[in-house]
């Protein structure tokens, strides 16, 4: 890989997470030339170069050093780390900090018709989701022997489709589930954006300019609250 001087921080190209990325960046003022559909944007005032990509590939960016520093939801940065740990592969970041946006729920649900059930119900059952890592973790704490489906979408419709009995999804109103006839159970993970570093970066001036946003991060998360 060729050395690159500029400090590279991956966000979500587009989805629930991109416009909080950009004010935040904004907020930190780093000015931006976000021109088009391209996938990185230079800085015009800072040695900052920012990657837009989908969000389930900003923590494997940031621990293979590709990124130097990401934002990216706890909920896919755990399910990663797990994955890359069952893998043996390097799952290690520094959480710089939590950040005050992108919250949201992981929850098992199940059919509303079904009524209010406790955690022995789940046994033996197939429950749909996009985190079966996170899930099977759960699911070894509580004892509960029930196997994960992985789908990437539509997980909530999984029941009525027959392709589970149950899920494990994000949620963050419960409008969605229950336009599904869904019932919330138990919360498996809360979840915040988060920003994340390469622990192995050493490079001297990229650490000087973190230790530069860092106090500016702190400032606008405190005018914030
Ligand atoms: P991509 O195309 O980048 O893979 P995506 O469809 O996987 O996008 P989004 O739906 O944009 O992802 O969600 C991005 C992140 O926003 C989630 O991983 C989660 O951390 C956070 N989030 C906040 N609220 C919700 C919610 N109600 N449902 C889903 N994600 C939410
Ligand atoms: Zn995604």
């Amino acid at each position: 890989m060729s050395t690159n001087n500029r400090l590279r921080i991956a966000i979500q190209k587009s989805g629930r997470l991109s416009k909080d990325c950009q004010e935040l960046l904004k907020q930190l003022g780093v000015k931006l030339n976000l021109r088009e559909q391209r996938l990185i944007a230079h800085s015009t005032n800072m040695p900052i170069d920012v990657l837009r990509v989908r969000d389930d590939d900003i923590p494997g960016l940031v621990m293979d050093g590709v990124c130097d520093l990401g934002i990216v939801g706890e909920n896919v940065l755990e399910e990663t780390q797990a994955e890359r740990q069952s893998l043996n592969q390097y799952s290690e970041v520094l959480k710089l900090s939590k950040l005050d946006f992108g919250y949201c729920r992981l929850a098992l649900a199940w059919p509303q018709e079904l009524g209010p059930q406790d955690k022995s119900w789940f046994e033996g059952k197939r429950i749909a989701t996009t985190y079966p890592e996170i899930l099977k973790g759960y699911l070894k704490r509580e004892g509960i022997n029930a196997s994960a489906v992985m789908l990437t979408g539509s997980v909530e419709v999984a029941p009525r489709a027959g392709l589970a009995d149950a899920i494990c999804d994000l949620v963050s109103t419960g409008a969605t589930l229950e336009a599904n006839g869904l019932m919330q159970g138990d919360t498996i993970l809360e979840s915040n954006a988060c920003l994340i570093q390469n622990p192995k970066l050493n490079d001297e001036d990229k650490l000087a300019l973190i230790n530069k946003l860092m106090p500016r991060l702190k400032g606008v998360k405190q005018a914030k609250e």
